[in-house]
């Protein structure tokens, strides 16, 4: 079996769903198993639904009716016969959203937010099977939460892997199209849980590791996995293999390339993980798989903008240590701020942090009773794997270089644009 899975940006308007069906003309779909993603940006539009149902705004109604006159509008353009039982299909999971919101008694802001986020992927399932069938093709709907179990942990559920295994070994029929919902899940009680936002690629793992599938193939709107961001390098190339270990160091690093959840369980049974284009479906695109660490061979580079330069050093001349790292950690990890580089001396230590939930002010005023600190705000921290001199003077050019680290495969460097 192959498992494909086509994100929220290939499905976010009739054209979308209609390639999907010609990317299946183009490539088969027998015995293959397909994951989506809500449509568009419907995710980030529930969110505001549930933004507004907790502040108990005026403004809930019409942001529910946005996300129903947007999946509207892609009904009427792919089966203009209002008759079609989609319309009914998809209305009735809109009836059962409003029934919630109406309805709901529970305050646990994670648990309401994952009910009501999920009729993002229900619904794109939906509307995406029932234009398969319409195109004549045998297709069968699966609803995911009867497969995929995890525990409570709602927005961040954790797999239980064994009760999965058993629901995808016995219910699923081979030999047709089937499709189900990314990023969802279910516990104990079958409230629907997610797996964490973008986590629809992590589904397809999931399944594809049950069904020791042949292969898991993301469809994109770019021609496969880059070196490089095009949009801020020039000389981008495509790159055509991945071993598993070097795709977990891009991610590591925070190359948007494929989440090292997701390819955990495909490097496990050795299942090779395509990331190939929606435009043009029958290219190469990349391949992650057991092979050579990286085909052709090129420095890649991963940019994280917006970046907080940190530099403690100790009052009284005395040395960080130990003791005064786990500390500092203690408080990193506590006030959230996510370490992508760290850089030691006797009597000074500088990380590059990422300040995600503007917790920074709060944590420096711990911090600067007991260490000098020093910070800069806005920061670049360019990663090079594979550097060579080329590649660092790409990087360093007509920009301050605040710090640099270079390991065996690795350079890091923070700069500040000028
Ligand atoms: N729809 C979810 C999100 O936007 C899951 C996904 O797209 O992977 O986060
Ligand atoms: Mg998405």
């Amino acid at each position: 079996m192959r498992v494909f899975k086509f994100g929220g940006a290939s499905v976010k308007d009739a054209a979308g769903i209609k390639n999907v069906y010609s990317v299946l003309q183009q490539v088969g779909y027998e015995d293959v198993l397909v994951i989506v993603s809500a449509m568009g940006k419907t995710t980030n539009a529930l969110e505001e639904v549930i933004k507004n149902y907790f502040d108990k705004s005026l403004e809930l109604n019409s942001s529910v009716q946005e996300v129903k006159k947007y999946h509207n509008q892609i009904l009427m353009d792919l089966f203009e016969d209002e008759n079609n039982e989609v319309f009914a299909a998809v209305n009735t999971q809109f009836a059962d959203l409003e029934y919630f919101l109406a309805h709901n008694k529970s305050p646990n802001y994670n648990f309401v937010y994952d009910q009501i986020v999920s009729y993002g992927e229900l619904i794109s399932t939906t509307i995406l099977s029932n234009f398969m069938t319409f195109m004549g093709i045998k297709t069968q709907w699966l609803d995911v939460r009867n497969f995929i179990k995890t525990d409570a942990t709602y927005r961040d559920a954790e797999v239980d892997w064994e009760l999965t295994q058993k629901n995808i070994s016995k219910n699923i029929k081979r030999k047709i199209l089937n499709i189900t919902q990314g990023f969802l899940g279910s516990d104990e009680n079958n409230f629907t849980t997610t797996l964490g936002r973008e986590g629809s690629d992590y589904t397809a793992a999931i399944f594809a590791y049950c069904l020791n599938a042949e292969s898991v193939t993301i469809w994109k709107d770019v021609p496969g996995v880059m070196n490089a961001d095009p949009r801020y390098f020039e000389n981008a190339s495509l790159l055509n293999q991945i071993s598993y270990r070097e795709a977990i160091e891009l991610a590591f690093y925070g190359a948007s390339v494929i989440h090292p959840k997701t390819l955990q369980p495909l490097q496990k049974k050795e299942i090779p993980l395509y990331v190939k284009s929606f435009i043009n479906p029958l290219l190469k695109g990349t391949a992650v798989s057991k092979g050579v660490d990286l085909e052709p061979y090129l420095p890649c580079f991963i940019v994280k903008r917006n970046q907080l330069l940190i530099s403690l050093s100790s009052i009284d001349f005395s040395f960080i240590m130990e003791e005064n790292i786990s500390e500092i950690f203690g408080l990193f990890h506590q006030y959230k701020l996510k370490v992508n580089l760290i850089q030691n001396s006797a009597i000074s230590f500088s990380v590059c942090v990422e300040d995600k939930f503007g917790n920074f002010n709060d944590c420096n005023a711990i911090l600067s009773k007991k260490f000098k600190v020093d910070f800069t705000e806005s920061v670049t921290l360019y990663t090079i794997r594979h550097f060579n001199e080329q590649a660092a003077q790409t990087v360093e050019d007509n920009k301050t270089v605040l710090l640099k680290q270079v390991s065996r495969e690795t350079m890091q460097i923070v700069t500040k644009e000028n």
